[in-house]
């Protein structure tokens, strides 16, 4: 598998050596942290040790950080979990480009509860329409128009395109609403520092950037309740029940010492390197908009993102269609769709997402690969 270039980590990262090691020390046990007797009290130091250094590098408070097994698990907590709590969450306004987790979450909740449901549109770059978000929250009146909870992410999935949270976030505080960031795919890759930004709410995940698969965190601000959804133990504070990962939160917090925002934005000269070889036909998406350094998004309308990564995984090259669901089929991608995409461009995508372990020689393999995958598409087409 060595000789294989992987370039798909916003779906997935390898695991870091470091973290590898952190996670193989605290494999054997025993570890519930819940328990009394010496090997317990051990494994709430280990863990209460995880949970300040997670909260230590996004500028959270180490109680508010609730470990989950996914983020989309700690996304369903930190939007059910309001429209259940004290905050008694009536309308819901996310952006037009969310991941699934938020988006198929927000319409379940709206369909079954007395919950609103919102979309915030996108510019043509990506980027969340401010002026639109702003006249919505002027115009809400917290209490009678139902609390308000607006989720907008922090960098998208699909075009790694930054989402303009400092400049919403006080218009969302004075409207006395909730903010929920989901920061998965900003963590480890530019700056977070929820305190100063305020987000009442948060979704982490490591696996993104060379973390375990297994440990995830929901962010909630000091003193703001949430409810349950999973209960039937103390755990993380009655907020999540179920004994803790161990291993996985040690690894996730031995990623925390990895992470190197400066290093991750090295990436962008690969990247560019990357997009300068695209062919005139490829058209790449939230060019003009702030992107992480590691992800590029195009397409080259008529050459199906199906075909496309086929044909790449074959020649050694594993990228993802900006469009993959979680079920492993290519659909037509909404995110791009939500900045004005035609259906033919929403179903030519392709998404490139660089990482850790990417080599300098990645653009010139790439680079190979892909003028002749465009070359012989091309004397199909013409055929
Ligand atoms: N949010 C974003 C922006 C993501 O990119 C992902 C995964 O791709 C998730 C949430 C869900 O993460 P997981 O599948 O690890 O639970």
């Amino acid at each position: 598998m060595n000789s294989r270039l992987y370039l798909d980590h916003n779906a997935t990262s390898p695991m870091r050596p470091a973290v590898r090691a952190a996670m193989q020390a605290a494999l054997a046990g025993p570890h519930n942290a819940s328990s009394v007797h010496a090997e317990g009290r051990a494994a709430r130091q280990i863990l209460d040790a995880a949970r300040a250094r997670v909260a230590g590098v996004i500028g959270a408070s180490a109680p508010g950080v609730i470990f989950t097994a996914s983020a989309t698990e700690a996304i369903n907590l930190g939007l059910r979990g309001m429209v259940d709590g004290p905050a008694k969450i009536r309308r819901l306004m996310i952006s037009a480009i969310e991941h699934d987790a938020v988006r198929v979450t927000a319409e379940d909740i709206a369909a079954r509860r007395d919950v609103a449901l919102d979309i915030i549109p996108v510019t043509a770059q990506g980027q969340i329409d401010v002026d639109w978000l702003c006249h919505r929250l002027n115009a809400h009146v917290a209490g009678t128009d139902g609390n308000l909870l607006v989720a907008v992410m922090a960098a998208n999935n699909e075009t790694g395109v930054i989402q303009p949270i400092e400049a919403i976030a006080p218009a969302i505080f004075r409207s006395r609403s909730y903010l929920f960031v989901d920061a998965v795919q900003a963590f480890g890759k530019m700056p977070l520092d929820l305190g100063s930004l305020g987000a009442d709410l948060a979704a982490i995940s490591g696996h993104k950037v060379g973390g375990p698969v297994g440990a995830a965190a929901l962010i909630v601000k000091p003193g703001l309740a949430i409810a349950p959804v999973v209960t039937g133990g103390g755990q993380e504070l009655f907020r999540r029940a179920g004994t803790e990962n161990l291993p996985a939160i040690v690894g996730l917090a031995a990623l925390c010492a990895e992470l190197g925002v400066a290093e991750f934005a090295a990436l962008s000269g690969l990247r560019d390197a990357i997009e300068a070889s695209l062919p005139a036909v490829a058209r790449v998406w939230g060019q003009g908009a702030p992107r992480l350094a590691n992800t590029l998004s195009f397409s080259v309308p008529g050459f199906s993102s199906e075909t496309q990564v086929m044909a790449l995984d074959l020649a050694g090259i594993s990228v993802s269609a900006g469009a993959a669901c979680s079920s492993g089929k290519v659909r037509r991608s909404s995110v791009l769709s939500a900045m004005g995409a035609s259906a033919d461009e929403a179903t030519s995508n392709v998404r490139i997402s660089l990482g850790w372990d990417t080599p300098m020689t990645a653009p010139a393999t790439f680079a190979r690969v892909y003028t002749a995958e465009i070359a012989r598409w091309q004397k199909r087409h013409a055929a």
